[in-house]
């Protein structure tokens, strides 16, 4: 159970029966094998999910949504169980896990609704003795690329708006997090006609590449790091085939001096150190004021040292360990450099002795706007925070950054939270808050973020083809 690709309708092990280690990242110990796909097992996938287009595609929307609320239902009533997997598999508290379940059940709930609202906009007759309309199209079998911070959470981004919009999949969980998507197959077999939902678990250079490079393979949606989105780009380019993607994120929190401190403290210690600092839109690179900056770094250094860490089946436990100990050297390497390089940390910015990828929640000071723990995503429980002068040069460093997937500012002004929200170049900006997210709205990125959007009916736009039919009378 839980070792064998999905294809089909069927499990399977890899071809030649290959296969790659799970870790439980708590205890740093092995927990299972699962399929190492190769290209092999690829083409089996999408052969199956081709075959399944035909039929899937021609169902109504309302047969479709009426599926995929059955989908929603199952996600729903084994929440506990694939809560348990996700703990186990990524380290995550069973204290935080409630979150993402409860966001990722009303995200199915929404694209089993939004497949019946695409729409064309155009129909009537725009050149005389012709009636023009547009149609919203499926494109065929989409590859989708998931990565390990929110293995099902993600999964359900990369699965629920193409096949809402009636398109099939063949998905390829991380090779660290495969168990939750394998679960979910489980789940669903008989609810979904067989080959319109697969998972071919493996590694990204080999069953990754082998989706990226399918010729019958028509776009490709990938959640993960900006190397791996760039090598689906150029593995995409030969077909030209389109390419979806959710990429790393650096996210500004731009604290000026009328701010409520008080809040934004509460909301970094709550969300710089969610899923151990393991999120593309975590707050993590703070710009305040210089009048409120000594104030806020004391507040904040206490804050982030009360987090509870430690194990993550403990209630009482707020942090759990990075995924890998690859993570736990990225992250440890980030800030060690800092130090080098004259940064001071005022809390944490050691790792713990003993079993498992532990990292103690840290804040880290003194940095300057082009220093590396500034400018590269760390993906760890680790806060920067620069002093800013004025209005003018928080703007500006904020965008100094190669990422533009989420920022915050937080102010009183209204006047300065609507020019900022305008300079901000980024694909989501709160004001006086920073995280939260409603399925109705878009999540994308923009420059080095990626392009694309998950969530909201442009999301399921996105996996369509819009086509011109123009008849004539
Ligand atoms: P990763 O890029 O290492 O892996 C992501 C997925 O891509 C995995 O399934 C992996 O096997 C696959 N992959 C890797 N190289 C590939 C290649 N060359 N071709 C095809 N597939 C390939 O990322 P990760 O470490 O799993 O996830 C962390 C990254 O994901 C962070 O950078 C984070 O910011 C980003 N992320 C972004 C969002 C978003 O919405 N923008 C959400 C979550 C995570």
């Amino acid at each position: 159970m839980l070792t064998d690709n999905y294809i089909n309708g069927e499990t399977r092990p890899a071809v030649g029966g290959a296969t790659d280690p799970v870790v439980n990242p708590a205890t740093g110990s092995v927990i299972g094998e699962v399929a190492s796909s190769s290209a092999a097992d690829v083409d089996t996938a999408v052969k199956a999910a081709a075959a399944a287009f035909a039929e899937w595609s021609a169902k109504t929307p309302r047969e479709r949504s009426e599926i995929l609320h059955q989908v929603a239902d199952i996600v729903e009533e084994n929440v506990e169980e694939l809560s348990q997997l996700e703990c186990l598999n990524v380290g995550k508290p069973v204290s935080i896990i409630e979150f993402e379940m409860d966001q990722l059940c009303d995200n199915w709930r929404f694209f089993a609704s939004a497949g019946r609202f695409l729409e064309g906009k155009a129909a009537g007759e725009y050149l005389e003795g012709y009636t023009s309309m547009v149609r919203r199209d499926p494109l065929g079998v989409v590859g989708s690329i998931a990565p390990w911070n929110y293995p099902l959470f993600m999964a359900t981004w990369k699965l629920g708006p193409p096949l809402a919009a009636g398109n099939t999949v063949v998905l390829k969980p991380s090779e660290l997090t495969p168990y939750t998507a394998l679960r979910l197959a489980e789940l669903l077999d008989g609810v979904l006609p067989p080959g319109v939902f697969n998972v071919v678990c493996g590694r990204g250079e080999t069953a990754g590449v082998a989706l990226v490079e399918h010729p019958d393979v028509v776009m490709v949606s990938l959640t993960g790091s900006v190397a791996a989105g760039k090598s689906v780009a150029k593995h995409a380019s030969d077909s030209l085939k389109r390419v979806h993607l959710e990429l790393g994120g650096k996210a500004p929190v731009i604290v000026f001096d009328d701010a409520d401190i008080e809040a934004v403290v509460a909301n970094l210690r709550d969300n710089s150190f969610y899923n151990t600092g393991q999120d593309c839109t975590a707050p993590c690179r703070v710009i305040a004021g210089s009048r409120v900056h000594d104030d806020f770094v004391a507040r904040l250094t206490d804050a982030a040292g009360s987090v509870v860490t430690g194990d993550p089946t403990d209630a009482d436990t707020e942090m759990g360990p990075l995924v890998s100990d690859g993570q736990l050297d990225r992250v440890s390497g980030f800030v060690d450099r800092a130090v080098d390089a004259g940064a001071e940390v005022t809390v944490g910015g050691a790792t713990r002795a003993g079993a498992g990828f532990f990292y103690e929640p840290s804040v880290v000071v003194g940095v300057d706007q082009a220093s590396e723990i500034v400018q590269q995503e760390v993906f760890g429980p680790v806060i920067s925070v620069q002093s800013v002068p004025d209005e003018e040069t928080a703007l500006a460093w904020a965008n100094d950054c190669d990422y533009g997937l989420a920022a915050s500012v937080w102010t009183n002004n209204v006047g300065r939270a609507m020019r900022m929200a305008k300079g901000l170049h980024f694909g989501t900006v709160w004001v006086n808050d920073h995280i939260p997210i409603v399925s109705e709205m878009p999540h994308g990125g923009f420059k080095l973020s990626g392009y694309g959007k998950d969530m909201s009916l442009y999301a399921v736009e996105h996996y369509t083809e819009l086509k011109h039919v123009m008849v004539k009378h």
